[in-house]
């Protein structure tokens, strides 16, 4: 069968090894140059399974109010009028209560545990180098507020299987003796979550899956057309129409514009996100391990760039529409914070320091839609929001036995649906 996959994200790229390993002729198509050039390019890079938690939690309307209303709050609301959010918004709302909580808790943090699993296999079929280090994560508190919230986290999700250990200020810094300096009061450890450079892996992949035959097709924008009253469609790039028997769609967040050509609503609303790569200047100030400082929301992760070791720093989640701006002053917090931490580690005035903004592709429920839908051969990969890398390949893994008519690898009746 040829299967077409829109897209050559962090999504797009698993879901053609997955259908490459089937056996079928693949071929990605990108409007980019190279693969993860928008939201897979600069993320954490975090591989944070065991804080695969749901965004709608019964406490979300007073998250809601401070993204409103805290222009220094990690979460803003900055287009409060725009009838995307609202509609994206009620919905969210209606999964904010006890019952949908426990509900899209378990059902996320077992499938990104599955997707960890998936990602290994796959590193380990196919040699693809990413830097992968399974050497936990560490999640730091300077506050004793965060310190309980982060006792209580650990709590919910020991229950559902995920180990994590509660830490004290002295054993943070026996983990992470950079720490010694800043005002830690202590954390908590994932021993299963790990780390890896997402960009490299998403590269890596797609030129060793070109070396096995799939094709890429780069720089060419997909549009979708209805014909005969909308009972059949048609996809075309400037270079004519494209024919397969299936087609994926892994767009990120611009999947709703073009589900809007085939008069599909896709439950999925941009959420910005800002990213800074900065090189380190002293290894013995800097962390060894990636983690979150659970009172910023301020992501961090060492990376190994071809110029040497860099700092990739990141934070926000801004619903801003289609806006994916960013200025100087959108990154003073990382500094600020980063330095907070780990004083002198990183070389701030650096001319290869990046500023990158981005936006996850995020649904209401804040789980996946991998489904077929609208058209018996077009299947939608999307809205793996702020964990696309921790879920891709497990989501190419689901979306590759759908294509393939299989029962799905993972049991997805708790997945983001299409609205009936
Ligand atoms: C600040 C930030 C930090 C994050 N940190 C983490 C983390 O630590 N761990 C984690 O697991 N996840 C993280 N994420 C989430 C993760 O980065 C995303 O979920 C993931 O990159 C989404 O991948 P994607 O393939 O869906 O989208 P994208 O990477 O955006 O890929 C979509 C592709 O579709 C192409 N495209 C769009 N429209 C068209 C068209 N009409 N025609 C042709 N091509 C088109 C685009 O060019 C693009 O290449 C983070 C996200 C952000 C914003």
């Amino acid at each position: 069968m040829k299967v077409v996959v829109l897209g050559a994200g962090l999504i797009g790229v698993a879901t053609a090894y997955y259908l490459w390993r089937d056996g079928h002729e693949v071929e990605v198509i990108d409007e980019e140059a190279h693969p993860a050039s928008v939201t897979s390019y600069a993320n954490a890079c975090l591989i944070s399974a065991s804080r695969a938690l749901p965004w709608p939690t019964p406490t979300a309307g007073t998250t809601a109010w401070r993204a409103l209303t805290d222009s220094s709050a990690p979460m803003r609301i900055t287009k409060p009028f725009d009838p995307a959010l609202w509609r994206w918004g009620r919905e969210f709302m209606s999964y904010a209560n006890t019952s949908d909580y426990q509900r899209l808790t378990r059902a996320k943090l077992t499938f990104a545990r599955f997707c960890q699993t998936e990602l290994e296999s796959t590193l380990q079929e196919t040699g693809v180098d990413c830097g992968y280090q399974r050497n936990g994560l560490l999640y730091v508190c300077r506050s004793e507020a965060t310190m309980v919230a982060a006792h209580a986290r650990a709590l919910l999700v020991g229950e559902h299987g995920n180990k994590t250990r509660v830490l004290s200020r002295d054993d943070v810094i026996a983990l992470e003796p950079s720490l010694a300096a800043s005002t830690v009061v202590g954390g908590t450890f994932a021993p299963s979550d790990a780390q890896g450079d997402s960009r490299a892996f998403t590269r890596a992949l797609a030129t060793w899956l070109a070396g096995r035959g799939v094709k890429f097709v780069w720089g060419e924008a997909v549009i979708a057309r209805l014909t005969q009253r909308a009972q059949k469609y048609e996809l075309h790039t400037s270079k004519g129409q494209i024919n397969a028997d299936a087609f994926v769609i892994a767009l990120g967040p611009k999947t709703p514009q073009f589900g809007r050509m085939l008069g599909v609503h896709v439950p999925i609303y941009p959420v910005k996100g800002y990213s800074a790569t900065v090189p380190i200047k002293d290894l013995t100030r800097a962390p060894k391990l990636g983690g979150i400082c659970e009172d910023s929301l301020i992501a961090h992760c060492p990376l190994q760039s071809e110029s040497g070791p860099v700092m990739r720093i990141t934070t926000g989640a801004v619903f801003s529409g289609q806006d994916a701006s960013f200025r100087a002053s959108d990154f003073a917090r990382h500094r600020e914070h980063f330095e907070a931490l780990f004083p002198g580690a990183l070389d701030w005035s650096n001319p290869s320091v990046e500023h990158w903004a981005c936006q996850r592709p995020m649904t209401p429920s804040s789980l996946p839609i991998i489904q077929q839908h609208r058209f018996d051969n077009l299947y939608w990969n999307r809205g793996q929001g702020h964990i696309g890398w921790t879920m891709s390949c497990g989501s190419g893994r689901v979306m590759a036995d759908l294509v393939a008519g299989r029962s799905p690898s993972f049991d997805l009746s708790d997945m983001q649906k299409f609205p009936a």
